[in-house]
């Protein structure tokens, strides 16, 4: 058994007893740990939180941070990383531990938008017009070997995607102009991916932020000055997609921007989206996507503020004493004191 079963923390039990009783914890290969089971009161109103901490600045001036993702590291939770994307030209992906403290920095150009799927982290590469595909071995980010894939369309946003139902790994890319590729990613041998075009979708203007929920098949897309659209995330999804919520008369102030997935169980837990306009994060049900409640990230002890954000990342597996229900990571446009980073937010100040 692995020694982090035998912690006996009142609070983290619950959930270690789950991953230790699936073995996700202790298993050798790649594998995500469980998320919470613990779903409390649910949010509601209007409500701030405070980071516990934050990451280095990224190394580039103005606005360079824009979204981050989270590694959740199978073998010891407390050791995860924060991957967050520098799109300014001689920008890359900066690689943080939970402390915020930069252990690496990938120069590979201006990387706009990054997600995760166990060990395969994949950016869109704005320098070069590609799918920036990376893995995670021995907690090092290793850029994946094989051809770049360069997409039809001018690639703004991305967004992966693990079919249940055929265990094909697939990634969203969204552009300016609210057009839309799901390409799926086939590993072809070491570490070598090829990508294949499987479907375009239009939205009328630009698109940026997409999260899928792999459990329920689903995709979100946030097109910035209208809002969040939900579609089905198989290639052959019937649409069109179903707006969920706006910037017109809704609770989002443009632009709309990152979105993430908070996962509580198969399939009950939350969405959250970015609302630039407002300074503000929103928080949907995962599985009717009905409006909860509204928060900032303000000035703290340990942390200033989130301001003009962008994206965010979000899990609920517990990644230790630090975080014990799981992380909330989002980008701040105006960091005092040096270049934009990314803020450190222990789930349990926003779902206590
Ligand atoms: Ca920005
Ligand atoms: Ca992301
Ligand atoms: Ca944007
Ligand atoms: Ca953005
Ligand atoms: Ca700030």
């Amino acid at each position: 058994m692995h020694s982090l079963c035998r912690i006996t923390g009142a609070l983290i039990l619950v959930l270690l007893a789950t991953a230790c009783a699936s073995g996700s914890v202790a298993s050798a290969t790649p594998q995500q740990p469980s998320p919470s089971t613990r779903i409390g009161a649910l949010p509601s109103g209007t409500f701030s939180v405070t980071a516990t901490g934050e990451t280095d600045p990224v190394p580039h001036g103005g606005d360079a941070a824009d979204d981050p993702a989270i590694w959740v590291n199978p073998e010891d939770p407390s050791k995860s990383l924060v991957i967050g994307t520098d799109k300014k030209r001689g920008g890359g992906l900066a690689v943080y531990d939970l402390s915020g403290r930069e252990v690496a920095y990938h120069d590979d150009g201006a990387m706009n938008n990054v997600d995760v799927r166990l060990d395969i982290v994949v950016a869109g590469n704005e320098s070069n017009n590609t799918i920036a595909i990376y893995r995670i071995s021995d907690g090092s980010l290793m850029p994946a070997e094989g051809d770049a894939t360069t997409p039809g369309i001018t690639i703004y946003g991305n967004c992966l995607y693990r079919s249940p139902l055929s265990d094909e790994l697939y990634v969203f890319l969204t552009s300016r102009k609210g057009q839309i590729e799901q390409w799926q990613l086939t590993e072809t041998g070491a570490g070598q991916f090829d990508a294949t075009l499987v479907r375009s979708i239009s939205l009328d203007s630009q698109t940026e932020g997409c999260v899928a929920d792999d459990a329920l098949e689903v995709v979100y897309f946030a097109e910035e000055k209208v809002g969040i659209w939900r579609f089905g995330a198989e290639p052959d999804a019937e649409e069109p997609g179903t707006l969920i919520d706006t910037t017109d008369g809704g609770h989002l102030a443009a632009d709309v921007e990152g979105l993430a997935l908070a996962a509580v169980g198969a399939d009950d837990g939350f969405l959250f989206a970015s609302s630039q306009g407002s300074d503000e994060y929103t928080i949907y049900t995962r599985t009717d996507n009905a409006y909860l409640a509204t928060f900032s990230i303000d000035d703290g002890d340990d942390a200033d503020g989130t301001s003009d954000t962008d994206g965010i990342d979000v899990t609920t597996v517990s990644l230790g004493s630090a975080f014990p229900s799981g992380l909330f990571v989002a980008q701040d446009g105006k960091n005092e004191g040096g270049a934009q980073n990314f803020k450190l937010v222990p789930l349990d100040a926003i779902l206590p």
